[in-house]
């Protein structure tokens, strides 16, 4: 049995659903493919900081930037719960070499207009009254925000749903060919099916989508590990990560140790989400006794209230690393019509509204808001991908 859509996205994670309910807002006929069920993969398994500080100065931070605003008003327009609380974000730091370091960060971030400040112990603990008193400064952003990632991603593909996108679960690509019309033949269990347009949006899994039209695509899996507390009374109000965990994710140094910054978030009912790690181990999603040990002892360090939670499991996720921390976004030169949206390493909640504009822009012939240049695949190669 063969079909036909307009456009194929491949992946129900949050990247292709934000994707995908773009493309149909915009009335194109979009077909979402994924071979398990929607957010089951990165996007099920996460955080769901919104956070604008933790990006590099650059084209990283401007993307962030440009795309945070979408989020104000994203609850109504997908007419959904998504749990979205604005009320900034805390950077910890805890020694007097962190706070050098921090402080240069900062600037350049100031510089590209973020609105960040320092904050001296005192000040950190006036805005959460639950941190240590060990803390040695902080930052703050007013812009940092949280939301629950498993209802946006959710919210998304309904919104599309609505708007006339068609999602088929359990359903992997198997296989891509071009047909003597030039058109992609999309081979799954089900169907074949044509089009003229994919959308490679399947996070750590984009290179196998990738080989299967002769392209390589560097994205390598990046595993978190997060502890899971039960429901507890208010007690964090913002979503907090600390200097060391900046450091690790863009310091391939302290990344090769298998170092970890904090995070720590509490959720709408309460629980919270303690975290995690940045390490490479190939696809596999076991989470540790010794990284949990290490995840609570630090958290406790920063959040000494937190010596009362109760923990009641604990699970990882996989980052869809790149090279240079960037997502790979656009078309690919040498296959005309298959469009790159993954690799978004720890950031793919917080630039999931401005990636689904931007690729729908794309596709739909409007000339996006950023420049997608740096984010292209052939960036990694010399000359042009063959
Ligand atoms: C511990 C941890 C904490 C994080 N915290 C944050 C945070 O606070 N803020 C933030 O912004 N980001 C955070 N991230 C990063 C964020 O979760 C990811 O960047 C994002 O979820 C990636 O989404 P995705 O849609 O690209 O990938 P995924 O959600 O993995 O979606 C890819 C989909 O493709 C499907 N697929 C794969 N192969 C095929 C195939 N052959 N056929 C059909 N379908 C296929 C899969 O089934 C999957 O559903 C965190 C990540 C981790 C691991």
């Amino acid at each position: 049995m063969s079909s036909h859509a307009d456009v194929v996205v491949i992946s129900a994670g949050i990247i292709g659903a934000s994707v995908a309910w773009h493309l149909s807002e915009k009335k194109v006929d979009v077909l979402v493919l994924d071979k398990s069920d929607p957010c089951s993969g990165t996007s099920g398994a996460c955080d769901g900081m919104v956070f604008l500080q933790s990006k590099k100065p650059g084209v990283h931070l401007a993307m962030a930037m440009a795309g945070r605003h979408r989020f104000d008003n994203l609850a109504r327009e997908l007419d959904a719960e998504i749990e979205l609380r604005c009320r900034g974000g805390i950077m910890a730091v805890t020694s007097a070499a962190e706070l050098a370091a921090v402080t240069r960060f900062i600037q350049e971030q100031n510089r590209a207009g973020l609105g960040v400040s320092l904050l001296d112990a005192r000040q950190a603990r006036d805005l959460e009254p639950c941190l240590s008193t060990d803390i040695f400064a902080a930052t703050f952003c007013p812009l940092d925000a949280q939301v629950n990632p498993i209802y946006l991603t959710l919210a998304f593909l309904d919104a599309a749903r609505r708007h006339g996108a068609k999602v088929l679960s359990r359903t992997p690509v198997m296989d891509i060919r071009i047909t003597p019309r030039g058109v992609y033949a999309i081979d799954t269990p089900r169907s074949i099916i044509e089009t003229r347009t994919i959308v490679n949006a399947a996070g750590v899994h984009a290179p196998e989508i990738g080989k299967m039209v002769g392209l390589e695509i560097p994205i390598t899996p990046r595993r978190g590990q997060i502890l899971v507390t039960g429901p507890m009374p208010p007690l964090l109000s913002r979503c907090l990560i600390s200097a060391g965990y900046v450091a690790a994710k863009y310091d391939p140094d302290i990344a090769g140790t298998g170092s970890m910054g904090i995070s720590i978030e509490q959720t709408a009912r309460g629980n919270f989400l303690l975290g995690t790690t940045r390490e490479f181990a190939g696809f596999d999603t076991t989470a540790s006794l010794t990284a949990a040990k290490k995840i609570l002892s630090r958290t406790q360090a920063v959040i000494p209230g937190l010596a009362n939670a109760r923990l009641i499991r604990t699970f990882a996720g996989l980052r869809p690393f790149t090279p240079d921390g960037l997502p790979i976004l656009g078309h690919v030169s040498s296959r005309p019509g298959f469009i790159m949206a993954a690799g978004h390493e720890g950031d793919g909640i917080a630039l999931s509204p401005v990636t689904g504009q931007i690729i729908a822009e794309l596709i739909t012939g409007t000339t996006p808001g950023i420049s997608l240049t740096p984010f292209h695949l052939e960036r990694f190669f010399r000359g042009t991908v063959s």
